[in-house]
């Protein structure tokens, strides 16, 4: 079986879909792998360590149409999906509840996709879970950017010139990013506040040193697959009322929260952050699906009239390309590895599998995942 791995086209990526040692182990389990020239560059994986692990590096990415397997990163387009071979297999993230029109493509070219953010979040896929390795960087970054944005320290010092009181940090989203946002900024010495419309992640939140916010909105609650469900605006308003106050006081705000499949909601408004100290910072990580901030610029930093920082990076993550590369790697060579035939030496594409069935939308000429399917009946 062929694998090739073009070079991300988004001039925003700085990641790779696969970093050498990833390769490695794929071409151990039978693959052939090419790659397109400098695909690892801007994270800092060089040709050459692709070439050592046995990666042939060829000069652009025509490969892409001869290959059985092509892994992605960045959003593939209509035009570069057509060019793929008939029966090959895409594995990438595609932003599905966003890119439906990809969907059609896939189809239309008989390229089977899979989407790896929609792999169910299941103990078994917990190594092929993207969503958590990359926000879980996201996460990490997140805090290290307000800090270097902020014009104050973090830790409580004590000097001869008097003491410095420890900077505070509010985390609204508790989910994977929140958890690392929040033990980031209390390893680095802030006062951390944070809330989450799930009571379940008190608990968590107490555990790494941190104190709940408790709003009290009413009935809450999660999905089974441990999702928020989203609020109804009487709770959202309530939300924003209970909030308020703690953005006044803090020195960051980092926003995560995000609803599955749905436009993140709108929590800090223009008058809450007219409220907000000058100087102080919010890193809206959910600036990609909508935002959680009135005022947030994706991928630009905007200062409001009264001084307030709002970082509206799209991908955190991918200000730690070498790390979050890894890892993202990690997870697609964990879902193929997964997957692996050894007596056929190919990938079995099994439909009865729920990892199969949670991640692969468009097989044989069809978009066969039934939330897809109905979304593209509704359209
Ligand atoms: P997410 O990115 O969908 O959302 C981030 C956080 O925002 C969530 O904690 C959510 O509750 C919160 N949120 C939504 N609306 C909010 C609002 N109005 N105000 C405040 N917070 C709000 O979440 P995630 O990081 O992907 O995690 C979602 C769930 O999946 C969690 O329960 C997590 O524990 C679970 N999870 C399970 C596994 C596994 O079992 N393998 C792996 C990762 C995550």
């Amino acid at each position: 079986m062929d694998g090739f791995i073009p070079k991300a086209k988004n001039a925003r990526e700085n990641r790779t879909a696969l970093t050498p040692d990833s390769a490695e182990k794929l071409i151990n389990l039978g693959l052939k792998l090419s790659a397109e020239s400098g695909l690892g560059d801007k994270s800092g994986y060089p040709n050459s360590a692709y070439e050592e692990k046995g990666v042939s590096i060829s000069l652009d990415d025509s490969g892409a149409g001869q290959a059985d397997l092509v892994l992605g990163l960045d959003l593939p387009t209509p035009e570069s999906i057509a060019r793929l071979k008939p029966g090959s297999l895409f594995v990438g993230y595609l932003d599905p509840f966003f890119n439906l029109d990809l969907l059609k493509s896939f189809a239309a070219a008989k390229v089977s996709a899979i989407s790896m953010e929609m792999i169910p979040r299941t103990t078994l896929a917990q190594k092929m879970d993207v969503l958590s390795s990359q926000m879980n960087l996201a996460g990490y970054y997140a805090v290290i950017k307000g800090a270097e944005r902020l014009n104050k320290v973090l830790p409580m010092m004590m000097t001869p010139a008097g003491t410095l009181s420890p900077s505070r940090v509010f985390v609204i989203g508790v989910g994977v990013a929140g958890l690392q946002a929040i033990a980031t900024a209390k390893r680095l010495g802030a006062r951390v506040e944070a809330f989450d419309t799930r009571p379940v992640v008190e608990e968590q939140v107490k555990s790494l040193g941190a104190k709940f916010v408790k709003i009290d909105l009413g009935e809450t609650g999660q999905t089974d697959q441990g999702y928020a469900k989203a609020l109804t605006p009487e709770q959202i308003e309530m939300q924003r009322q209970g909030m308020a106050k703690i953005c006044a006081q803090s020195d960051i705000v980092i926003t995560t929260a995000k609803l599955f499949g749905r436009k993140a909601p709108t929590l800090l408004t223009k008058d809450m952050i007219s409220g907000m100290k000058p100087g102080s910072v919010i890193v809206d990580l959910a600036a990609a699906g909508g935002g959680n901030v009135e005022g947030t610029v994706l991928n630009e930093e905007v200062v409001t009239d009264n001084g307030v920082i709002i970082v509206g990076n799209g991908s955190l993550e991918g200000e730690v390309p070498y790390h979050a590369s890894q890892v993202y790697a990690a997870n697609i060579a964990g879902l193929l590895e997964h997957f692996w035939d050894k007596e056929s030496s190919s990938l079995n594409i099994d439909l009865e599998d729920e990892i199969m069935k949670g991640g692969l939308l468009t097989h044989k000429g069809e978009v066969i995942h039934p939330t897809f399917k109905e979304k593209l009946a509704e359209a």
